[in-house]
Parts: structure tokens; sequence; C-alpha cells
């Protein structure tokens, strides 16, 4: 069942990201991160969109076997690395890399017997506190991983950065210094930056960069527009307008009675809503274009319509009303609404029609 809103997905504009990422992490090798379905653009036509990547990051094993029953043969890592030994025996089957983070992992690949040996990640926790060994264990770590039949070759050597979007901060140097500390004398690959890393931490870049948002045209900057970076928006959001209404000074528009008409004036009603994953939060004001003309929500998202401000705008029943993409970034979105642009993406609904502009090749 599809409903009215429509996401198009340019993979012109992925391939362009992926040029963007290369240009600025010269020599490192690109690691796509294309979990959660891509960031909700469709994992198996990103992944054949970014092809020319050298690889690809997901979350999870079912993520890693759907990519490579699709027939794709690039270097997988699993970020989140296994639960089990039936996850652990299903990676190494397929050729899949998994990241170690913890003593379960380590456990696991002592216990299991496995057909073929697995790639290894080892993931260093050197401030994040999310998911990672201790530092200070990682040269014995590293070196009973190497020592284990189960794992392929050195582990690769890995972290993840907490602040590297707030360019001001310190938190990323010192990530950088502990990592640095921590595997100093070992001679695995090493992997660190994610796109703001890539974009902000020339010095994070080393053997493999780990991109995601950038690669979907979202700046990890709050204060920095994608444009600036050169990034272009992979996903466009759209959905017709359905009703234009006519409305008096001091009329109430939606739930709750949020916004009033400031004056007499057109509202237009608009084929979308928080079921689709339009952001429920996103507030009177939020962006929207039609017909190249930018205006803004009025009252509160509902579940499948949102009313939008028609003042000096000329439109139509039945026009494309842009939520976000080419002429409504989707960080400007993101930040009226208080979130993310990595969110907004990844909510978008599965009853949302997705069709795929292939771009110039
Ligand atoms: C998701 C993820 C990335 C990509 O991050 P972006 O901010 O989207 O570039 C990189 N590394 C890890 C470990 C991740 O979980």
């Amino acid at each position: 069942m599809r409903r009215h809103a429509r996401a198009r997905i340019d993979l012109g504009a992925l391939r362009h990201n992926l040029a963007r990422v290369r240009a600025a992490a010269p020599g490192a090798r690109v690691m796509a991160a294309i979990k959660a379905d891509a960031y909700g653009h469709g994992m198996l036509r990103v992944a054949e969109a970014l092809h020319a990547a050298d690889g690809f990051a997901l979350a999870c094993v079912a993520e890693g076997v759907a990519l490579r029953d699709a027939g794709f043969a690039h270097p997988i890592v699993l970020l989140q690395g296994v639960r089990d030994a039936d996850e652990l025996r299903a990676a190494a089957d397929k050729g899949i890399g998994i990241c170690v983070h913890q003593p379960h992992h380590l456990r696991l690949l002592e216990i299991t017997s496995l057909k073929k040996p697995v790639k290894v990640w080892l993931k260093i926790d050197t401030g994040m506190h999310r998911l990672g060994i201790p530092a200070e264990e990682t040269a014995e770590t590293f070196r009973a991983l190497a020592n284990n039949p189960n794992v392929a070759g050195k582990p690769c050597l890995m972290t993840h950065f907490a602040r590297a979007d707030e360019q001001g901060d310190t938190t990323t140097r010192e990530q950088i210094a502990v990592f640095d500390r921590a595997v100093e004398g070992l001679d695995g690959k090493q992997s660190l930056a994610n796109s703001a890393g890539i974009l902000a931490w020339p010095d994070s870049h080393r053997d493999w960069v780990r991109p995601g948002i950038m690669l979907y045209g979202g700046s990890p900057f709050a204060h920095r527009p994608a444009r600036e970076l050169d990034l272009r928006p992979a996903m466009t959001l759209t959905a017709p307008l359905i009703a234009i209404r006519e409305l008096k000074q001091g009329d109430p528009v939606g739930y709750g009675g949020t916004w009033t008409c400031p004056e007499d004036m057109r509202v237009g009603a608009v084929a979308i809503g928080y079921g689709d994953g339009y952001p429920r939060h996103a507030p009177s004001g939020t962006p929207v274009a039609v017909r190249g003309q930018r205006t803004q929500l009025v009252g509160r998202v509902s579940m499948d319509v949102v009313t939008i401000d028609l003042r000096g705008i000329d439109a139509e029943i039945g026009d494309p009303v842009e939520l976000w993409g080419g002429q409504v970034p989707m960080d400007e979105v993101a930040i009226a609404a208080g979130t993310i642009s990595y969110e907004l993406t990844c909510s978008v609904g599965p009853f949302v029609h997705v069709t795929v502009d292939a771009g110039n090749p």
C-alpha cells in the first residue's frame, strides 16, 4: 500500500558525494555507512550507486547477509559486531567482517568453530564510552586476536568520535591522541573518521574512512550548510497539495489550535504527516517549498496532513510540495524539528512511494 508522499532518490547525488569523500580524504579507502537501509534511502540501490566505494559498513548480521546475497563482494563490516555464535558463524560463512568491542566477542571467537576465519575490526573506546574495549587493553587484545585461528589476518584498529562535528571542541583531538597511544607499535590498519572527521579532522583519515551522512548530502555540522560543503541531497521528499482553504483572521489551524491566522489568508493542506515519517515535532515556521517558492508549516503536523502558509504563494491543488530536498535543505528541517538529518531520512516510512533518478553516469 502506497500513500501520496514520494521520496526521489538521486543516484547521481550519491556518486557526487562519494567523490567529495575521496577529495576530502585522498589516499584513504572508503567504507560507506549504509546501515538502517542506507539511512532510509534503500540499502541495495545505494550500494549499487556506490559500487565504487571500497567497502560497506552495516549495523547487524541481517543487513550484511542481505547485501552479500544481493551479490556484493566488497568488504563488509558489522559495526555492532555479533550477538552469539550463530551470528558469528553466519558472518564468517558470508565473508562479513565483525567489530569486536567487548570481552563477550573474544570468548565467542575462542569457543566457536568456524569453517573459515572472520575479518575483525577491533573497536577501541577512546572517550565516547558507548562501544569499545578500554584503550589500555588494546595491545593485549590485538595480539590475542592476531593469534586466534578464527581471525583472518590482522585486526583493523578502529574508534568512533563523539564530538567531531564540534569544531572548536578539543575532545576529538584527545580521542585521536588516546587512539595513537593505544595502537602504538601494532601493525593493523586504522579507521577513525565518520563524515565530520573526514571534513574537519584530516589527521583522522588514516587507512579507512567511514562516511555516512555526507554521502546522503547531509551536513555533519549544525552550523555549516551542506551546500557550502558541496554536498548534494540524495533524497527529495514531496507530497501533493490536496486542499486550499480561504481562512479568516483569527481562525486557528490544526490540532490544538496552536497557530492562528494573523489575517485573512490561504492555507494549503499537504498529504503527508508523521504516518509517513515526517517529524511530528516540526513546528510552525518549518520551511517547505512549492513551485520553487519557499513557505512554511502552520499548525501541528498530523498523521496524514500538514498545513502550509500560502500567503503570496502561487500554487494549485495537485502541486507537489517539497518537504526537503534540493530547495529545502533537510538540515534546516532537522534543526527546526529539534533533530538531525539522519533521523529524518531514516524515518521516511514504508508507505512512501520511492522513485529513483539515475543521474548522469
Ligand atoms: C554510523 C557510523 C558512521 C557514519 O557516521 P556519519 O556521521 O553518518 O558519517 C561511522 N562509524 C560508525 C561506527 C558508525 O556507527
